[in-house]
């Protein structure tokens, strides 16, 4: 690559906010890196984003600017939501949390949905963008609802082994995308949506009635999955179509320039 392609300024995608989180080295205590798996990152790639991985940092000014740069917002998986942010105590079998993430998810999030930029939220992300709209979650599934089913298939199982079915509903937005017929899909959790966010649907359920998929008003782009869809993209076309369709949307809200016009500090 020449400088001239550099500085081209030729062909790109939507620019891709990822909030991140810290990683510890094994190696080396007290050494902290900011991480995103890179299996978000190749399924934006291939569907010709550009992802902008957003540090975990306590400056909102900084943050603010971050966010002007983003065309759209992904919303990825980790550990437990601090239940302070929906107004519970800890219950049993809450398990790690992570407020300085916390932090930030909830307030890009917060950003996104007043700039009405696209969200596509992913396994603690659908519980992030819950709980931003002011939504509650179970914060361990099987004390409350011991007849759910299995839903935390993980550490000892493959990321894409296909846990359970899901069933969508019809005229949806993410029917539309990936199709009426039942998921079948991987489930690497132990928390889920309670009580629902203003704004949000749900348009997905295991066969045990826990909430699968919401996503926002007609006219809003937002789509939030509990299971994995970055790593099943190689193996059901329908979850490459779902990064493909949000990628898509991104590119016409990149040209509108919103969020530079609609963020403030
Ligand atoms: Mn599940």
């Amino acid at each position: 690559m020449t400088m001239d392609d550099v500085s081209a300024n030729g062909a790109s995608g939507p620019v891709i906010g990822v909030p991140g989180y810290w990683h510890e080295s094994e190696a080396i205590l007290g050494n902290i890196s900011t991480a995103v798996p890179d299996s978000y990152i190749r399924a934006l790639l291939k569907s010709g984003a550009v992802p902008l991985i957003i540090p975990v940092i306590p400056s909102t000014k900084v943050l603010a600017q971050l966010f002007r740069m983003i065309d759209g917002l992904l919303l990825i998986g980790g550990p437990d939501l601090d239940p302070v942010h929906y107004h519970q105590q800890p219950v049993r079998g809450l398990r790690k949390i992570t407020p300085p993430r916390d932090a930030v998810e909830i307030q890009v999030t917060r950003w996104a949905l007043e700039a009405d930029l696209p969200i596509l939220a992913i396994c603690r992300g659908i519980q992030v963008l819950n709980v931003a709209e002011g939504g509650t979650l179970w914060q361990d599934i099987a004390s409350p609802l011991p007849d759910a089913e299995k839903h935390d298939y993980y550490p000892d199982h493959p990321e894409d082994f296909l846990a359970h079915n899901v069933k969508l509903h019809a005229g949806s937005r993410l029917a539309r995308i990936v199709g009426d017929a039942d998921l079948a899909v991987n489930s690497l959790h132990h928390q889920a949506i309670d009580r629902l966010g203003v704004g949000l649907f749900p348009v997905a359920h295991s066969p045990d009635g826990i909430i699968e998929a919401v996503e926002g008003a007609a006219n809003r782009w937002i789509i939030g999955v509990q299971w994995h869809p970055e790593w099943l993209i190689e193996t059901d076309s329908r979850m490459a179509a779902l990064f493909h369709a949000f990628c898509e949307v991104c590119i016409d809200r990149g040209k509108t320039g919103l969020p530079t016009q609609v963020v403030r500090q």
